[in-house]
């Protein structure tokens, strides 16, 4: 059995601060082999890289600034951002960065803003994006074709968006540019049609696994804290929507994550 790859994980939450190291051993026995700590702001990019540097062979990490910070850029921070990188050899992507219409405090300007600097910063310095998109697919779709007009060469992808929520066409036109699509929790709800057609539509050399853990738990645990060793709940119901077994979600998906994050 092909072990999977969970690319997103909030373990420094403090919602795991009583039983991280358990959840991380309950993961292993899942067969959840590597993971991607995502720091959302800069005050948690320290903890982020500490995760990983206490777990180098499971963890890596990725630095960002999630929309609802997206007050906090300013003139210095793709500065910061750099010489965070530089100093965390862990530290292998930027995100979550990205815009969100639906929850987002800070307007939609100052959002996109941030993000367009990011987005540059990630293509000049040739790092991979973990995007976070709601209710802005449309911006976030023109935002990248201004800045990724053609799929990369050299790699698989320029960045994952992560959590995907879009619909089949807007799955399409992230793929097109070279972004991977990132299932999770809402792809084993009854209601998720539409996303389980993305998805089948998208096909498994497109997608990657997450957890977005503790947060958007599975079917089976709705309401409670979510933790990476439900992937295989997930990737059941992908092997499902896909028609193929379940090794097979795993050894394709673990593979786009590795080209991802260019950690074979
Ligand atoms: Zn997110
Ligand atoms: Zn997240």
């Amino acid at each position: 059995m092909s072990e999977f790859f969970d690319t997103h994980v909030h373990l420094g939450d403090a919602q795991f601060d009583a039983d991280r190291l358990e959840v991380l051993a309950r993961s292993l026995d899942a067969g959840v082999g590597r993971m991607v700590e995502i720091a959302d702001n800069p005050d948690e990019w320290s903890r982020a890289v500490g995760i990983a540097r206490a777990h180098p062979d499971r963890v890596r990490c990725s630095l960002g600034l999630h929309p609802y910070y997206a007050d906090r850029f300013d003139d210095g921070f793709v500065a910061r951002l750099r010489a965070a990188l530089d100093a965390a050899p862990e530290a292998v992507a930027i995100g979550e960065v990205g815009l969100d219409y639906a929850r987002a405090q800070v307007p939609a300007d100052v959002q996109r803003t941030a993000f367009a600097a990011l987005l540059e910063a990630a293509r000049d310095w040739r790092v991979p994006l973990v995007i976070h998109c709601r209710d802005a697919y449309q911006d976030l779709l023109l935002m990248l074709r201004e800045r990724f007009p053609e799929p990369p060469r050299e790699r698989r992808y320029w960045g994952v968006v992560h959590c995907f929520s879009g619909t089949p066409d807007e799955a399409r036109d992230c793929a097109r540019l070279g972004f991977a699509l990132g299932a999770d929790g809402p792809v084993t709800y009854k209601k998720n049609d539409g996303l389980r057609e993305a998805f089948r539509r998208a096909g498994p050399d497109t997608t990657v696994l997450e957890t977005d853990c503790p947060y958007l738990p599975p079917q089976s645990r709705r309401g409670k804290r979510n933790e990476p060793c439900v992937i295989p709940e997930i990737a059941a119901k992908l092997a499902e929507v896909w028609d193929i077994r379940i090794d097979e979600v795993a050894r394709r998906t673990s593979a786009n994550a590795a080209a991802l994050f260019a950690w074979p």
